[in-house]
This record gives C-alpha cells, structure tokens and sequence, in this order.
C-alpha cells in the first residue's frame, strides 16, 4: 500500500539556476523549438547566486520529500553543463508535474529588493499546453513565497523570452527569491535560516498548486 502511493506521487523538478562553467554557459541555444533566435545558455547570475539558490532547492527538496512527493534536481553540485534546454528536457522527460525554477534576481541598483514570480507567455505550439497551470502554480508559490518571507511583493511577471519555459512540456515556474546586490536581503539569502523560510514558501505553494 504506501509502496503504491509512493510509485503515483507527483513528481515536483527543481532546477537551481546557473553553476555552468563558462565555457559552455556562453554556448548559444535555440530559445523555442524550432526558434530561429538563440541566446546563451547562461549568464553566471548574480554574484553568489548559484550557490545560494543550490543551498535554498535542497532545503526545498527536504521539505517536499517529507510531505510525500517525489524530487528530481536539474543539479545537485556546485556545476552544472548543460543549458536551458537540457534543464527543459530533463524535467519533461520525468513527467513533472512542476519545473521549479529557482533564481535570485541582481541590479546595478543595490537598492532594488523583494521577491518575484516569472511564468510562461502563451505562444502557440511552445507553451499553450502548459500556459494555464503555470499561471496557477506562479499565483500559488508567489502568495506563499511572499507572505513566508515577508520580502517587498514585486508580483508575477510574464516571460516569453525564457529558453527554460519556452522548451518546457510540463508546468513551469521561475521563483525570483530576492536580491543578491541589495546589502540586506543579499545577507539574508545567505543565511540559512532565510533560506529554510523561502524553501518553506517553495513547499506550501507546490503543495497548494499540486496534492500530492
Ligand atoms: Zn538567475
């Protein structure tokens, strides 16, 4: 019996962004099937950002395992070498019921701060088979990223230049969890205790969006 509960859980795919190593981050890739525009495979982030995101998605991972879904990650080391597209195809080819993209936002304006929650335009043939319930799980996991962290509220923000929603089949979300060039919320997202309460609004938002 809890053999088979285990085996139909939801799968949720966290994908902690950045970590590539330059020489491959700066590879172009196609930013829709099909696309004939292009653009790198990653930027590198905000200073720190990799590392804090990576530390935030494990603790995400914990709580998610402890509520009973299944956790795949797009990387669980300090690297990863691929782009937008394998991060893409790695949780479609799992069936996820979520891709939980994972970021922290930088500015050339240190004071620039609070939390943001990307989601999917629909375009036809890319993503409006999985435009509705991104919409849903972005409203989700915003409401309860914001309220855990208490963090300025900047609101959902459509995107239809992401080459990781643009490839995705499964639902997909991009959490913006705060900025690393503004001096305080920077401290705090290194910090781990901030970064059990951000996990914390990750998990109660996926739980929202998606029963186990
Ligand atoms: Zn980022």
């Amino acid at each position: 019996m809890i053999a088979e509960l285990t085996a139909t859980a939801a799968l949720i795919c966290l994908d902690p962004g950045h970590g590539t190593p330059a020489a491959i981050g700066r590879q172009r890739e196609p930013t829709g099937p099909g696309s004939p525009r292009t653009k790198i495979k990653d930027g590198g982030g905000a200073a720190g950002e990799a590392e804090t995101v990576l530390a935030i998605a494990n603790r995400t991972r914990a709580l998610l395992l402890r509520r009973g879904y299944r956790v795949a990650m797009t990387r669980t080391g300090a690297t990863y070498r691929g782009g937008n597209v394998e991060r893409a195809r790695f949780c479609n080819r799992r069936g996820a019921a979520l891709m939980l993209r994972i970021h922290a936002d930088g500015s050339a304006d240190p004071s620039r701060k609070g939390v943001s929650t990307l989601y999917p335009a629909r375009i036809r043939g890319w993503t409006d088979d999985v435009y509705a319930p991104s919409l849903r799980a972005a409203r989700s996991i915003h409401r309860s990223l914001a309220t855990a962290t208490g963090a300025r509220d900047l609101g959902l923000v459509r995107r239809s230049d992401l080459t990781g929603f643009n490839w995705a089949d499964v639902p997909v979300v991009l959490a913006e969890t705060g900025f690393m060039t503004n001096p305080e919320e920077g401290r705090r997202l290194r910090s781990s205790g901030y970064q059990w309460k951000i996990a914390r609004g990750l998990a109660m938002g996926v739980a929202a969006f998606s029963p186990r």
